[in-house]
């Protein structure tokens, strides 16, 4: 396990990025970055830990836990010891604890992930399983959400199609492009303090009000006051907007 920036005794939050070297598709990774600068921007404090394959790690005194896309290589590796975990995790989700997964992260969200005669179990934290089927969902997503007031723009690539349980909540409605299976027109997950998605890019920083909905969760529960003081976003709003006018304009018609 490898410390990043500590919070010292101020205010902060503990997030663990799992398997960093495994699951980490189109700069994943990056998200970390976009939580802390957010916390540090307000006075907040940080520490990222990323626990790789082999390595343990005590839910208790996490914040947010993170996992990344990979490639169906990379899942079957890592779903051995996700699921080593199962009760930890299940405990920490249950207590509210804030958990994040993108693309192959998402999919071990679920019961299980089908490749041909194969079965990857997932997690099953929540109600949805994935299958596979050609041809790939790949090129650039928009979604409308209840977590963020602008559109959540990125990048898909994915030959999963994830199948929500009737219960589970989506993260929100394809604007653009294929989400969760490409045909019920919905993206992602949302359960308890849990957030699925196929949200490549990396998905924070073009879309800073899913990374303060996440910080304001995390905040909440730990300290039982998760407002967050507004930043000027400016940048941030506008690489939004361009990538949602750019999508909006092009010959994919909107759903
Ligand atoms: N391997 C999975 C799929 O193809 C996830 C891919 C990803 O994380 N981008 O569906």
């Amino acid at each position: 396990m490898s410390a990043g920036i500590t919070a010292g005794a101020r205010r902060g939050l503990r997030i663990a990025h799992l398997f960093p070297e495994l699951l980490n598709l189109y700069g994943d990774s990056g998200n970390m970055l976009v939580l802390k600068r957010r916390l540090a921007w307000r006075g907040l404090g940080c520490e990222v830990v990323e626990v790789s394959l082999g390595e343990s790690l005590g839910f208790s005194d996490v914040d947010i836990v993170f996992m990344g896309g990979g490639t169906d290589r990379e899942q079957r590796i890592v779903c051995e010891r996700l699921l080593s975990w199962r009760d930890e995790i299940a405990s920490y989700v249950a207590d509210g604890g804030v958990l994040v997964a993108v693309c192959g992260g998402y999919q071990l969200l679920g019961h299980y992930y089908q490749l041909g005669g194969e079965k990857v179990r997932g997690l099953g934290l929540v109600d949805l399983y994935t299958d596979r089927a050609e041809p790939r969902l790949i090129g650039n997503v928009a979604v409308r959400s209840r977590v963020s007031p602008q559109p959540i723009v990125g990048y898909e690539n994915h030959g999963g199609r994830t199948h929500l349980g009737p219960g589970v909540e989506p993260l929100g409605t394809v604007a653009y492009g294929f989400g969760n299976d490409g045909s019920s027109g919905q993206e992602g997950c949302l359960s308890n303090n849990v957030l699925g998605t196929y949200v490549h890019g990396p998905l924070l920083p073009k879309n800073p009000g899913v990374a303060d909905y996440l910080l304001s969760r995390a905040l909440e529960r730990k300290y039982g006051q998760g407002s967050l003081e507004p930043l000027d976003d400016g940048e941030e709003l506008a690489a939004n907007k361009v990538m949602y006018d750019r999508m909006m304009a092009g010959a994919v018609p909107v759903r």
